[in-house]
């Protein structure tokens, strides 16, 4: 397999920055009259139930946003598809989450219906193989303990990444020199009419933090979604179940001496660019301890955004403009966010 490296030309953003005096109506729901508390919706025949003012904040690591219009976290596949069927029927924008741990929300919220992945588990390890498939939402870190548990090698790296199985193939999550998109055989990819394709690496276009289906994840027109709902790894099997075991702590140990992970976060927040690494930059730009509202530059790991308390979206999404421009001033470069940020912010 060849692996780009470089950095997407295309923003990784999908946000819409609107002026300053922009009204929006993306706090209240179409499907609830005014003054009257949003009832679930119970879509017929089914189990699935669609939330309306779903909070988004307590969905994302950052911790920060305003609420989906419209909000539904299947635990089996058909409650999947009668969710999306019934958001195809309605024209709705569809947005997909995993774990939330690469996203920032704004703090108006998302329109249409947003899915959400979690609930939807499934593992499977294959002794024959040495292969591993999991569901779209398995978290990464858990199949990483279960794989050292066995004694299978390969996915050590990933037991400090707090995503699901869906996000670290649409983010070709990696750490350590390492990445998703070296392991991955295939993916299941579901468009919304139900049909399921079996794509391998090869059709996913990864790159450095990036694959062909970022821009798919969340989408005005249903049709163009597509949702990975499961994907198969290949490991190493064999290995001393102790010293696989070991080695993943270290590098659990490694992130946690590096990195800060005691507050709300979504790791890095900007890709690194070619020839220097991002935290660096920001570091040498003097803008480690910079705050905004309760958004703080990481003093530990100048690559973090952390919200210290009470922050808003709009505080990080500030925080985020100040670090490229700075950046841009003192080094002619400007810095490529890795979060994706769904919704509209508003530049000051
Ligand atoms: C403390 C901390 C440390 C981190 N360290 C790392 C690191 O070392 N390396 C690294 O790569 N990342 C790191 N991250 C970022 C993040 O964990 C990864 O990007 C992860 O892969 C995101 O997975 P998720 O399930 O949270 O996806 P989300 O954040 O929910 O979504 C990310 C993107 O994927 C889309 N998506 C999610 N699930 C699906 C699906 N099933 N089908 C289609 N689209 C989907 C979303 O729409 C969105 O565009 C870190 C985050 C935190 C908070």
């Amino acid at each position: 397999m060849t692996l780009s490296h470089e950095p997407p030309t295309a923003p990784s953003v999908s946000l819409r920055v609107i002026p300053k005096t922009s009204v929006s109506n993306m706090g209240s729901s179409r499907f609830s009259p005014l003054g009257r508390k949003p009832q679930p919706i119970r879509i017929a025949g089914t189990d699935c139930l669609i939330r309306p003012q779903a909070s988004l904040a307590s969905l994302t690591s950052f911790r920060v946003g305003g609420p989906a219009e419209l909000y539904l976290a299947p635990r089996t596949t058909e409650d999947l598809q009668a969710g999306l069927n019934w958001a195809k029927e309605r024209g709705l924008p569809i947005t997909l989450v995993g774990a939330g741990s690469n996203l920032l929300v704004s703090d108006r919220g998302l329109p249409g219906l947003v899915v959400c992945t979690r609930h939807l588990k499934h593992i499977a390890f294959d002794d024959a193989t040495g292969q591993l498939t999991a569901a779209a939402g398995d978290q990464i870190a858990r199949l990483a303990w279960q794989a050292a548990e066995r004694g299978w090698t390969g996915l050590e790296w990933a037991v400090g990444i707090p995503g699901t199985v869906g996000g670290a193939v649409v983010m070709n999550a990696g750490a350590h020199q390492a990445c998703t998109a070296e392991l991955l055989v295939n993916a299941h990819v579901l468009a919304i009419d139900g049909s399921v394709e079996v794509l391998m690496p090869q059709a996913l276009n990864f790159g450095y933090r990036t694959s062909a289906l970022q821009g798919l994840a969340h989408t005005a027109s249903p049709e163009a979604i597509r949702l990975v709902s499961q994907a198969t790894l290949q490991l190493q099997p064999g290995a001393d179940p102790q010293q696989v075991m070991a080695n993943t702590t270290a590098h659990l140990n490694q992130r946690r001496d590096s990195q800060p992970y005691h507050l709300p976060s979504c790791g890095s927040v900007f890709r690194n660019p070619k020839s220097y690494k991002a935290g660096w930059l920001i570091e040498q730009s003097g803008l480690k301890g910079h705050q905004i509202g309760g958004a703080q530059i990481a003093q530990r790991h100048a690559n973090f955004i952390l919200n210290c308390g009470g922050a808003t979206a709009a505080d990080i999404f500030q925080l985020i403009r100040l670090v490229q421009e700075e950046v841009e001033k003192k080094w002619s470069l400007l810095l490529e966010p890795e979060v994706k940020m769904l919704g509209e912010f508003q530049m000051v």
